[in-house]
């Protein structure tokens, strides 16, 4: 039988990944993606894109919720094979999907409490306990690795330079090699070492997200110098949205190199994100293979070492000091620093307006 792959998510929206393969009684998710966004899109979640019961495994190229967030859920309806994925990936997974399901257990605990529902009652989309049984279930693989996943079916992963253990996925199956990427890294980013390539494919399943607009080719180091020096120009606070696991950590990185090189002043930098904060500490382990080799050379630091984690500044903290950083991810929807073509105006806020300090 020739392999059929049958596309759940991440089709015509960019969000719940989800690509079922079947080859000879195979049957293999890649990817495990939460819908994220509206309402409607949320809605999607509740129904059951594949009876889980039936999944041999799962493959994951990489953290980001809308990958594999949706893991507890499936393994709350019923799977119970393997989740293969990079040593990495499961680190951060460790913390993603039982932030995710506090975050669904409040929700519907908030909903009951306040009458907003229209369920007796409302009910999270999955647990804590359902994201540990979950967690149980992963198996990390090496990049380069071959692995078999279900009877009949090859697979290995490689790099793909868009967050930490982020992977392009290669399965070989009835003599056809699919490739799936994904999302793709770019070249020269900070913390992160460039994609491996890919030397063929029969099929290539590519993520297009941003595939209709073209990158600016610097890192957003010019944009971030002109931000901060507004921000202390002002005595204000610098508030910078960035997502929790890779732009948090490539922006702290940032800030500290140009802290180093005199670019900006040393300033307060608070990041306001537990999860944040907890990724951090993965990306921060020695030796990571994904990880450009200078990252953990001593001298270089991986954020700058006065940041202050879990916590946000009192606004006298910009007044008194001079600016402040302040990195906040729950509110990296859309906002996101870098990722929204280097427009600091509209994605980075700088208040209060106080007038300039006047020279002396
Ligand atoms: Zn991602």
């Amino acid at each position: 039988m020739t392999p059929q792959l049958t596309f759940l998510g991440a089709a015509g929206t960019v969000t719940g990944s989800k690509f079922l393969l079947e080859s000879n009684g195979a049957r293999v998710l890649l990817e495990c993606g939460l819908f994220q966004g509206a309402k409607s899109l949320q809605e999607r979640n509740w129904t059951p894109p594949v009876q889980a019961s039936t999944l041999q495994a799962v493959l994951l190229s990489h953290a980001h919720i809308d990958h594999s967030g949706y893991l507890p859920r499936l393994v709350r309806d019923g799977f119970d094979g393997s989740i293969f994925c990079s040593p990495a990936t499961a680190d951060l997974i460790g913390i993603m999907l039982p932030d995710a399901a506090r975050l669904s257990e409040e929700e519907a605990e908030f909903r009951n409490r306040t009458g907003a529902t229209r369920h007796q009652p409302a009910l999270p989309l999955f647990t804590e306990a359902d994201a540990t049984r979950a967690l149980g279930l992963v198996r990390r693989v090496a990049f380069g690795d071959a692995f078999t996943p279900a009877p009949g079916v090859t697979a290995r992963l490689s790099m793909s330079g868009h967050i930490l253990g982020a992977s392009v996925v290669q399965v070989t199956t009835a003599g056809r090699r699919l490739v799936y990427s994904g999302d793709l890294g770019r070249y020269g980013v900070a913390v992160m070492r460039d994609p491996d390539p890919v030397s063929e494919a029969d099929t290539l399943v590519i993520e297009s997200t941003y595939g209709n607009r073209l990158h600016p080719s610097d890192d957003g180091r010019p944009i971030l110098v002109e931000a901060v020096q507004r921000a202390v120009s002002r005595r204000g606070i610098l508030l910078v949205p960035a997502f929790a696991v890779g732009r948090t950590q490539e922006l702290l990185f940032l800030i500290a190199e140009l802290e180093t090189a005199g670019q900006i002043p040393r300033l307060d930098v608070y990041l306001d994100s537990p999860m944040a904060a907890a990724a951090n500490a993965i990306f921060s382990r020695p030796n990571l293979p994904a990880m450009p080799p200078f990252y953990t050379t001593p001298g270089y630091a991986a954020s700058p070492p006065h940041l202050i984690q879990n916590a946000a500044p009192s606004v006298t903290a910009g007044i008194n000091r001079g600016g402040s950083l302040w990195i906040d991810s729950r509110r990296a929807i859309e906002r996101d620093f870098i990722t929204k073509e280097h427009q600091p105006c509209e994605n980075a806020f700088c208040w209060p307006s106080l007038p300039p300090r006047q020279p002396a």
